[in-house]
């Protein structure tokens, strides 16, 4: 079960950061890979605190490159958002999800998805028009499939992206602010963003069991939440006394290691079922 893990400490090449010619190359395989199946998503469980039932995943992209092996997000996301690219991943990961979700109803799995979207996607006006296709096509509620969106891609162009989230939300598409507490957007931002969740960056949970100070941080996070409305997940949670303490100060939803990290989906069937039978 460590297979994912393995695979970045084997394979992971820092170098694909500095080389340009590299990069450019792997840019232009993405596309075929899309096409090829060498880009999978993985799905990580969040548990809803107050039931200790898992009632979502998040789906995670991973590359696993015929030449170079596995290539992490961080090292092609980013790179595919430069060139343009990203638009590709975004629609291929939306309807990989999708049918994932269509598949696990068959099967009686009542668990919804989140995707990442990129700053990028936010400006393309045709994305709430391209979900409302997919929805319909695989016929599922909107409220099955969750968005994370970093602020700062809020930030890059707020008019269009807030018009963007709008929309979405009044489809009822479920929003989400990924990484948040890591940007730098004002309370007034904050105020603006039509979202139904805040997910609260692992920089402030990882070692939240045993520094005060984050303590303070999420404690405080998670009550602004409450009293604006707005559910909270905390993401990297890697032991049981962090998970107490999310508990202790009623935050929804836990998300990390302590749980399972991102898994293949038969892989996290097993381990959905397993987590509800003990
Ligand atoms: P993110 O959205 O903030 O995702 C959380 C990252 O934290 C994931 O890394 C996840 O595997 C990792 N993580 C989860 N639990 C733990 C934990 O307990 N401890 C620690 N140390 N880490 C944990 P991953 O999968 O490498 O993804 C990195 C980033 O790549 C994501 O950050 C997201 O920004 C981006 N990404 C991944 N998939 C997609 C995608 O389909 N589309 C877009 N646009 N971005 C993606
Ligand atoms: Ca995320
Ligand atoms: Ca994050
Ligand atoms: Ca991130």
């Amino acid at each position: 079960s460590c297979k994912d893990q393995h695979y970045r400490y084997a394979l992971y090449q820092p170098e694909l950061n500095k080389h340009s010619v590299m990069r450019l190359s792997l840019m232009s395989e993405l596309k075929g890979a899309l096409v090829a199946g060498q880009l999978q998503l993985y799905y990580q469980p969040k548990l809803a605190i107050a039931d200790n039932k898992i009632t979502t995943a998040e789906c995670l992209i991973r590359w696993i490159h015929p030449q170079h092996g596995f290539i992490a997000p961080d090292d092609f996301i980013p790179l595919a958002e430069q060139t343009g690219a990203i638009r590709h991943v975004t629609h291929w990961a939306l309807n990989t999800a999708c049918m994932q979700l269509k598949n696990w109803q068959s099967q009686n799995i009542t668990l919804s998805l989140a995707v990442n979207i990129s700053a990028m996607d936010l400006v393309d006006m045709q994305l709430p028009a391209y979900i409302a296709k997919l929805l319909s096509k695989y016929d599922l509620a909107a409220d099955l499939l969750t968005l994370e969106v970093t602020e700062s891609a809020v930030m890059g162009n707020p008019e269009n992206a807030l018009k963007a989230l709008h929309t979405l939300r009044s489809m009822g598409v479920i929003l989400s602010i990924d990484d948040f507490g890591t940007g730098f957007s004002s309370m007034a931002q904050l105020k603006k963003m039509p979202v139904h969740e805040l997910k609260i960056d692992k920089a402030f949970v990882l070692d939240l069991a045993n520094n005060k100070d984050d303590q303070i941080m999420v404690k405080t996070l998670v009550s602004l939440a409450q009293n604006l409305s707005l559910q909270t997940v905390a993401e990297g949670v890697e032991d049981l006394a962090t998970l107490e303490f999310l508990q202790s100060i009623n935050c929804t939803k836990a998300q990390g290691y302590y749980l399972s990290k991102a898994l293949p989906a038969a892989q996290f069937e097993t381990w959905y079922h397993n987590f509800h039978r003990v």
